[in-house]
């Protein structure tokens, strides 16, 4: 099996989740005592999030990229950034390494495809739900994308922020969330992408009738498939 690169910390909280969900697909594969193979970097969010609030996106990349490069020598096959928002500066930090990288839009389009639906919604912070980088990636495999209202898109940014990246799950959070699925549903959405690495900790599939596609558990998946590819 091939050594899975995880360029973690974006947050913690959904990095926690990558590592078990890739230990737990692996053992469901090959079975007995078998884990994955894993290289980890794991960042300081709070220097993350303070170049994402000032748009600094070349000091993010170049500080991604040189993490990417460590976990690259340590061992790593393939990286995943455990992140969809951080996918912004994905071109670069690709650039500066000699393994793939696995692209979260990239697995969740083939995902959201093979479940047969077309027009999706999407959560996730505002740089996600606001910018091309991710929606545009989404559109390159036909699939169309609605978004919430920006009052909306402001409670889920909030949420992602000052709760679910400290660990916080609240159930008022979870209510507005699930508000804005069934919004999202209403307005043409056959299914919706969770395209925040922590909204899975806050709406899962048994709290709405609206097909969910969790980026975490689909990247997390697509990195084991990679991984044992060749065995
Ligand atoms: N983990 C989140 C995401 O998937 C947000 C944290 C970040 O801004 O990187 O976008």
């Amino acid at each position: 099996m091939k050594t899975i690169g995880l360029l973690g910390g974006m947050s913690w909280e959904s990095t926690e989740t990558y590592y078990r969900l890739i230990n737990e697909e692996t053992a469901r594969v090959r079975g007995g005592l078998h884990s994955a193979p894993i290289a980890m970097v794991s960042v300081d969010f709070q220097a993350v999030e303070a170049l994402q609030r000032v748009g600094d996106w070349d000091r993010a990349a170049t500080l991604l990229a040189a993490k990417a490069r460590q976990i690259e020598s340590a061992g790593a096959d393939m990286l995943l950034i455990c992140t969809n928002t951080m996918h912004k500066v994905a071109d670069e930090v690709s650039a500066a390494i000699d393994i793939p990288l696995l692209h979260i839009a990239d697995a969740t389009a083939r995902a959201v495809l093979a479940a047969g639906a077309e027009t999706v919604g999407l959560l996730g912070t505002r740089y996600t739900m606001e910018q091309d980088f991710y929606i545009g990636r989404l559109r390159e495999h036909g699939l169309s994308v609605v978004v919430p209202t920006e009052a909306d898109r402001e409670i889920v940014n909030r949420v992602i922020f000052e709760e679910l990246c400290l660990g916080e799950t609240r159930d008022d959070s979870r209510a507005h969330y699930l508000r804005i699925v069934d919004e999202l549903a209403s307005r043409g959405a056959e299914a919706v992408i969770e395209g925040c690495t922590e909204i899975g900790m806050l709406i899962k599939q048994q709290h709405t009738a609206v097909p969910l596609f969790d980026t975490t558990a689909i990247h997390a998946r697509a990195a084991v498939s990679e991984a044992l590819a060749d065995n």
